[in-house]
């Protein structure tokens, strides 16, 4: 066992860094204000080789590991939090499972245009009446001719992306979920009205109203659910990485803050009831890195595991939270304001408490793992006595 980045790890992780450096550090608090995608970044990563680093080489990837892409993820995040959305976008996620499910025409269309920065997925995952309880989802696929009609609506997806993985049901129960692709030119796709997160970022509903989708379009038939929530796991690894990379952001400019202000004549740092903040900030820092790195490491080129992303996306989303939250308490009223990240990061990891599955539902897979059994959240079925009186 050896707890230190490999000699091709260290050099990765160095070039990235200069990248960053030289590329993004300039304009960092603006993108972050800015409520769309920063599409000029893609196409500068995608040149960079950093779309993609997971994927095999023969489907245009870089044929590194999930490690790679979290490296990519801390690094970009140093510098420029909201440039690391690129990373994630690009490499964990909804990408990852178009690369692996996706036929040889579908790469072409939809995988290409996303390695090359030209285009953005987002999932269609959620809905009105289905968030944790994503198996509820309605949205229906039914049989017409070769190809399908989609009728239903999601609930927070990126409102400007340019293709869609969207969840769909093609029969009853868990067996009947499948997905498709779907591009926003589709006749009968249209989007609601758009609406803010904290963070800032834009979502909107969006309705599906009888919208074809022609065989070729099919990612995953019924019985795909499964595979797709493998693929999240890697979602998960990304979630998780981009949490834990912004509270290091919070930490080294709180940390410099703390050297260089001075207050009763003294630099802050010289306050104990500070000092024992940023102890508790660094022994949280470094849990759940190795934690986050265990999950990804173990994971190689597949999809991760279930219990140790798991383990990795609670710990990494609240010490994220945490760090950026004590950071900003560190920073007094200049912390509080936008004219550095440490709100942003505090409102961005606040977010992915919720998001790709929440604190609660995190805990609840992981008291399946421990008790080895499952634990249904649906109410009792009533008994044969019940029904029958
Ligand atoms: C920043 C952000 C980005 C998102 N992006 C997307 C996207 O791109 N595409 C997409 O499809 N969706 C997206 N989502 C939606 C996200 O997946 C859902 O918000 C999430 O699954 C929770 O569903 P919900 O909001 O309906 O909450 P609910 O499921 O209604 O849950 C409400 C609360 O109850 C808790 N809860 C629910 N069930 C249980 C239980 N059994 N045990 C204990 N607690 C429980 C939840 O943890 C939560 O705290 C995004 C959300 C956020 C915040």
């Amino acid at each position: 066992m050896d707890f230190s980045l490999t000699p091709d790890q260290q050099m990765f992780r160095d070039s990235v860094a200069a990248f960053a450096r030289r590329e993004l550090s300039e304009g960092a608090l603006e993108r972050a204000h800015a409520a769309q995608f920063p599409h000029d970044i893609a196409r500068k990563m995608s040149d960079a080789g950093l779309m993609g680093i997971t994927l095999p080489e023969a489907d245009g990837g870089g044929g590194g590991t999930l490690m790679d892409a979290v490296i990519a993820i801390e690094e970009i995040a140093r510098f420029c939090p909201r440039s690391a959305d690129v990373i994630q976008e690009g490499n964990f996620g909804a990408i990852r499972v178009l690369a692996r499910f996706a036929t040889e025409d579908q790469k072409k269309r939809y995988l290409a245009p996303l390695l090359r920065g030209e285009e953005v997925i987002a999932v269609g995952m959620t809905e009105p009446d289905a968030g944790s309880a994503t198996t509820d989802l309605k949205t229906t696929a039914t049989p017409d001719g070769a190809g399908f009609r989609i009728n239903g609506s999601k609930v927070f997806p990126n409102p400007h992306a340019d293709q869609y993985l969207v969840y769909v049901r093609y029969g009853p129960g868990v067996e009947g979920i499948g997905s498709v692709m779907l591009r926003r030119s589709a006749p009968g796709f249209s989007i609601g009205k758009v609406s803010k997160f904290m963070s800032g970022n834009e979502w909107a509903p969006i309705f599906f109203d009888n919208v074809y989708v022609p065989p070729e379009d099919v990612l995953l038939p019924a019985g795909g659910f499964k595979k797709q929530i493998q693929g999240f796991n890697a979602e998960r690894i990304g979630n998780a990485a981009r949490s834990l990379a912004y509270g290091r952001y919070c930490f080294d400019l709180a940390r410099q803050y703390a050297l260089e202000r001075k207050q009763f004549g003294r630099p802050l740092c010289e306050f104990q009831g500070l000092q024992w903040k940023f102890a508790d900030m660094k022994v949280k820092l470094d849990a759940a890195q190795l934690l986050l790195y265990r999950a990804a490491t173990n994971a190689d080129r597949g999809f991760p595991a279930a219990d140790e992303t798991t383990i990795a996306k609670l710990m990494c989303n609240q010490a994220g939270f945490d760090i950026a939250n004590e950071s900003m308490q560190v920073m007094g009223g200049l912390g509080y304001t936008q004219d550095t990240l440490v709100d942003y990061c505090l409102r961005r990891s606040r977010g992915w408490m919720i998001a790709g599955g929440s604190i609660e539902m995190m805990k609840n897979r992981l008291a399946e793992i421990i008790f080895e059994r499952r634990f249904s959240q649906r109410p009792p079925r009533p008994s044969k006595q019940e029904t029958h009186a």
